[in-house]
């Protein structure tokens, strides 16, 4: 039986090679053919020759004005020419290679060409011949390879369409297909594909859109309230060392804290299985949630482990929990790529995770390798989650029994956008800092008033603090980076030194080099720390107060926010100079927006606002699941009400009978169950 889930290479001409070319470009069912989207169109409306301009790829119409002559020369080539007259103009046609089209020219007849239009010599390079009834159609361009050309992808596409039509069935319900005036599926994706004129693929656009958008929700919403029910594992963390771990802190947990502390354990002694965001403003005390998180299951007999971005963090987070820890039956190690330099270590080390010697393991990527195998791994925890992709998040997820997931993000998102971002997690927010903060005062300075900048640090050092100087970036070229902290270096040395030190820190440096470094700046042995943007997550060091980005017009808002987090992170008020010149009004909106708000989700609003969410998230990094057509947020009200309906659709308990014989729900279960929903 025909089934849209056939292979592609049931269509005529799909042999072995262009099925391994097709399968490249993720095109493996005539499902995936059908729903392989042109990227853009081409518009074959005629144009007005005066209309037309040099290179220009255009549709001319007119009368054929000679005989076709063809010109053959090589073994292989050929060439047609003839003249066409248009309105007073008479312009040459020539197409290289397709002496066929000659039938179709003949002298005195109405022609459509399709072509490239080279305005000195008045000629047009043909690409096609129009059909006559055609003047006001688009025709889609694809997806190609160089093993499989986009009119090969095109003519397989009509050809599964005219197959297997009769099977396209509506997922969206009727009502909702009445209630938003949608098409069918079957006219969407013919429309889609093969749209008559720019008003029906503008409609069938709008359908696919909503479309797009209610399926990955409704497939959102369905994995959340089943991942929770699944499989998960108990964690039966033991109550009383807890409490007086917590009790024994050097601080009491803010409210928020507490709250985000509960929902976590809630879920640990549960049978679900986590899977949670933990999202918080710079310095709102993630790190000791996520310390409790695992402390807790090592009370339970399980390891845990956190993973971070950086070499740097994790070092800092390895030193900070063994303080947490002391006096407490907890074995805490470090694996880092610098560890795995050192085989032997490496090895013993490895060997211990199996065999469940070690509780805690702290690490870089260098946890999701391979060979890192665990014991009883019960807990996850992922630290500036934003710095990973979906992939890696997957990657850790899978090393044990489905531990649980907690995901920390100080890069607060829009909740529009977490929806899509995050739609399959629960999420919790810490959304106070703790008493006693003061909000750091911002401050942009022109680059000519840098000598004021720094003054005003030497003013801070004076009374025992420290500071920061971040320089800039460069064009993404860590070399450059590294000329120019060097040459901010120099400079500061030269203005501070010998009363107060100076110290660089960059990317290219050893793992040993940096943490030395770390280490001296936080024992204050270093007053002044000249750095690339290596210490933009993470660093936690209270004492300093001051933190002064020059070229700030260079970074995005989140990452200034990131840096500008480094300080404030004690009791004395924090500055943060932001030196700028920036050249457009878009940049000066940027560094108001840094000196009117401290508050990350603000910032993440504006910052969506002034630059739409391509750049915000960067999609990859952010695990933002690519939409073929839909964009989060030029579609925005359109997600909204997608994820509005699929809500109501998948909270309708009939949804969920496996006796359900909607398509949508076979089009969710199969979907979920090939895994082919997230990445
Ligand atoms: P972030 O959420 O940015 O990771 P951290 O966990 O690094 O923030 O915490 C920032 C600073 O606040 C740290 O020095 C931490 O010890 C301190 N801190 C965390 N929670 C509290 C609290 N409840 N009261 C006082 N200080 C706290
Ligand atoms: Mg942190």
């Amino acid at each position: 039986m025909k089934s849209l889930n056939d292979s592609i290479s049931v269509l005529p001409g799909v042999g072995p090679k262009k099925m391994v070319a097709l399968n490249k470009l993720n095109i493996n069912t005539i499902a995936d053919l059908l729903g392989a989207y042109p990227f853009r169109y081409e518009d074959f409306a005629t144009r007005k020759l005066s209309e037309v301009s040099d290179q220009q790829k255009v549709a001319l119409k007119g009368t054929v004005a000679s005989e076709p002559v063809i010109s053959r020369f090589g073994r292989k080539k050929n060439r047609l020419n003839f003249r066409l007259l248009i309105e007073h103009d008479v312009i040459m046609v020539t197409f290289f290679n397709q002496a066929y089209l000659a039938k179709q020219v003949e002298t005195g007849k109405s022609l459509a060409v399709y072509g490239k239009w080279d305005a000195k010599r008045q000629s047009l390079t043909g690409i096609k011949i129009l059909a006559a009834a055609a003047d006001d159609e688009l025709g889609g361009v694809y997806r190609s390879s160089k093993e499989i050309k986009q009119s090969q992808v095109k003519k397989l596409v009509a050809e599964a369409f005219k197959e297997y039509q009769e099977l396209i069935v509506d997922l969206i319900p009727e009502k909702l297909r009445h209630k938003y005036r949608l098409m069918s599926r079957k006219e969407m994706i013919r429309n889609i594909h093969f749209p008559d004129n720019q008003k029906i693929a503008k409609l069938a656009r709008r359908t696919g859109v909503f479309e797009e958008f209610f399926l990955f929700q409704v497939k959102m919403q369905y994995l959340k309230r089943h991942s929770r029910i699944k499989n998960g594992i108990q964690i039966k963390y033991d109550l009383q060392k807890l409490r007086s771990f917590i009790a024994g802190l050097p601080f009491t947990l803010t409210p928020a804290q507490k709250r985000v502390v509960n929902e976590i354990c809630y879920d640990l002694h549960h049978k679900y299985h986590m899977n949670r965001l933990l999202q918080g403003d710079v310095g709102s005390g993630k790190t000791i949630v996520a310390a409790i998180a695992l402390y807790a299951a090592v009370t339970a007999g399980f390891q845990a482990a956190l993973m971070v971005p950086t070499e740097i963090l994790a070092q800092q987070h390895a030193e900070k929990f063994v303080q947490l820890f002391k006096g407490l039956d907890v074995n805490l190690v470090l694996l880092t790529s610098a560890t795995a330099s050192k085989a032997k270590q490496r090895r013993e080390l490895l060997k211990n995770l199996e065999n469940g010697q070690i509780d805690i393991v702290i690490g870089t990527h260098a946890l999701i390798q391979d060979d890192v195998n665990f014991a009883k791994i019960g807990i996850v925890v992922t630290d500036e989650q934003h710095r990973f992709g979906v992939s890696q998040r997957q990657v850790l997820r899978q090393k044990g029994k489905s531990p649980d997931v907690l995901m920390m993000t100080a890069t607060p998102i829009p909740r529009t956008l977490a929806l899509t971002a995050y739609g399959e997690m629960e999420v919790s927010t810490i959304d106070e800092l703790p008493k006693g903060r003061k909000i750091i005062k911002t401050f942009w300075l022109k680059n000519s008033q840098l000598a004021q900048a720094y003054s005003f640090i030497q003013k801070q050092l004076k009374e025992h603090a420290q500071a920061y100087i971040v320089s800039p970036l460069i064009a993404e070229s860590e070399m450059m980076d590294l000329k120019n902290a060097e040459e901010v270096y120099a400079k500061t040395k030269k203005l501070f030194e010998p009363q107060y030190h100076v110290g660089l820190l960059h990317g290219k440096m050893s793992s040993d080099e940096k943490r030395q470094i770390m280490a001296a700046f936080k024992d204050h042995q270093i007053d002044v720390l000249v750095s690339t943007t290596v210490i933009e997550v993470g660093v936690d060091v209270t004492n300093a107060t001051v933190m002064m980005i020059l070229d700030a017009e260079r970074f995005g808002l989140a990452q200034l926010h990131q840096l500008r987090g480094r300080v404030g992170r004690g009791e004395r008020q924090s500055y943060c100079l932001l030196l700028a010149d920036p050249k457009n009004e878009y940049g000066v909106a940027r560094m108001k927006v840094m000196v009117q708000t401290n508050d990350g989700f603000m910032i993440a609003q504006k910052d969506l606002e002034l630059r739409g969410q391509g750049d915000i998230l960067g999609s990859k990094q952010a695990g933002m699941p690519e939409f073929k057509l839909g964009d989060p947020v030029a579609d925005l009200n359109v997600l909204q009400v997608a994820q509005k309906e699929a809500a109501q659709v998948v909270n309708n308990p009939a949804f969920d009978d496996s006796q359900n014989k909607d398509p949508l729900f076979k089009y969710v279960k199969h979907s979920l169950s090939t895994g082919m929903s997230f990445d």
